[in-house]
């Protein structure tokens, strides 16, 4: 599994780093992208990243609230009762199959000596392998595990969510057709480590306030002077094409 370091890009595969610096900065001051906010949590961060998915943040965050109000420690999650679980998250979304995803996720983790599920060893792993070994648990994929590192640890694993992987391909750092895990391998070779944070997160953020998947305001879009898909959008208005 690559992760960033200082191997050579894919061959006519995503951006180099002068490009990437200033689109970070751009990102940075056009969705005011803080200093990393490190949990060192990992396994909230991971039941956080399940919690995300298919909903806003808002309702994942408050999903995420409700479940640590109920169950302080997650050993309490060990024996808890499904429905239950669910019931408490029932704000995040999709809440009878987050529930059972995040109870076995749980109950497969390591205990530490009071019996607390914990993932605290990943801090003597090297980011890549911390990223192989999160994927290792059931319903953790590339995404999952990578958010559990950035956000815990600030560790450079550059997350690919369907925000990113839309933006990404637009601006042209990819191809159309590339899924979310080849997004992932080129960003993971292509983005210095000291720009992961800031690049995910304002990708994230363009791509729910800018660049929005059906009707992307690159009229008010700072990166619209190097954007691919602008391009092609402005290539078809001259040709009197279709717009997509
Ligand atoms: S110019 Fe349009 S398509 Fe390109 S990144 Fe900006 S909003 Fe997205």
């Amino acid at each position: 599994m690559p992760v960033q370091g200082n191997a050579a890009p894919p061959s006519g595969s995503g951006p180099d780093e002068a490009e990437l610096v200033r689109t970070a900065g751009q990102l940075r001051a056009a969705h005011a992208v803080g200093p990393p906010d490190l949990s060192g949590r990992p396994v909230d961060e991971l039941v956080a990243a399940i919690l995300s998915q298919h909903t806003s943040d808002h309702n994942s965050h408050r999903a995420f609230a409700a479940l640590k109000r109920r169950y302080p420690r997650w050993s309490q999650v060990l024996d808890a009762d499904a429905g239950e679980v669910a019931d408490v998250i029932r704000c995040g979304g999709l809440a009878d199959q987050k529930a059972p995803r995040i109870m076995a996720l749980v109950r497969e983790l390591p205990r530490d000596a009071g019996g607390e599920p914990t993932l605290d060893h990943l801090a003597g792993m090297e980011p890549h392998q911390a990223h192989s070994y999160l994927t290792s648990f059931a319903g953790v994929g590339p995404k999952t595990a990578a958010c559990a590192l950035l956000f815990a640890y600030g560790w450079p694993t550059f997350p690919v969510d369907t925000h990113v992987h839309r933006v990404a391909r637009r601006l042209g750092w990819a191809e159309d057709r590339d899924t979310a895990e080849k997004v992932f391998e080129i960003l993971s070779v292509c983005v210095p480590d000291y720009l992961t944070y800031d690049l995910h997160v304002g990708l994230v953020r363009h791509g729910r306030g800018v660049c929005r998947p059906r009707d992307p305001r690159c009229h008010a879009c700072d990166l619209q002077d190097r954007c691919a898909y602008r391009a092609k959008i402005a290539g078809r208005h001259d040709d009197g094409g279709a717009v997509i």
